[in-house]
């Protein structure tokens, strides 16, 4: 069995999200996203809500599980028996990050980091914009999925 962990905040997911998760179908038999809890960060959605906006985009993917995890994405991937991470990368930048990250992961433990850009239309999107244009009361529908704001 093929499995990946997507792991990240997701608050909220996105279309940027959906899209690399959409594309990585065809490459695992099973994908967890994993997100992730960390006591010291403070959310704009609740671990609940983040939970069920997932959920609710995917309720047709039998491929695609949902969880939630703390400590190191390593140790949750161990105790998941996945022997990857996917993760998206939208820019330079991302990459720089991405790298130390993967090279850190791999370094603790056997698992694989596997990159998909995304695609141009979506490179704009993140999880922190999204967060600024609903603090500032514009229009963020189309850069989630609907269960989002449903
Ligand atoms: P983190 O808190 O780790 O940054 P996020 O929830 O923001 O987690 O993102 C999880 C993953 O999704 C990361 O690999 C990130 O690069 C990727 N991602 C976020 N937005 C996009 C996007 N618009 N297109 C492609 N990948 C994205």
């Amino acid at each position: 069995m093929k499995r990946a962990v997507f792991p990240g905040s997701f608050d909220p997911i996105t279309l940027g999200h959906i899209d690399i998760l959409n594309r990585a179908l065809s490459l695992f038999d099973e994908i967890i996203i994993a997100i992730g809890v960390n006591a010291d960060k403070k959310y704009m959605f609740s671990l609940e809500d983040r939970k069920k906006h997932i959920e609710h985009a995917f309720k047709n993917q039998p491929k695609i599980k949902v969880k939630t995890y703390t400590g190191l994405t390593v140790d949750f991937c161990k105790a998941e028996h996945a022997k990857f991470i996917l993760r998206g990368l939208r820019n330079s930048n991302d990459f720089i990050y991405e790298q130390s990250i993967a090279q850190t992961n791999s370094s603790l433990a056997d698992v694989e980091s596997i990159f998909i850009i995304c695609i141009p239309s979506l490179s704009n999107i993140s999880s922190s914009i999204v967060r600024d244009v609903i603090r500032n009361g514009g229009d963020y529908t189309k850069m989630v999925p609907s269960s989002v704001f449903i």
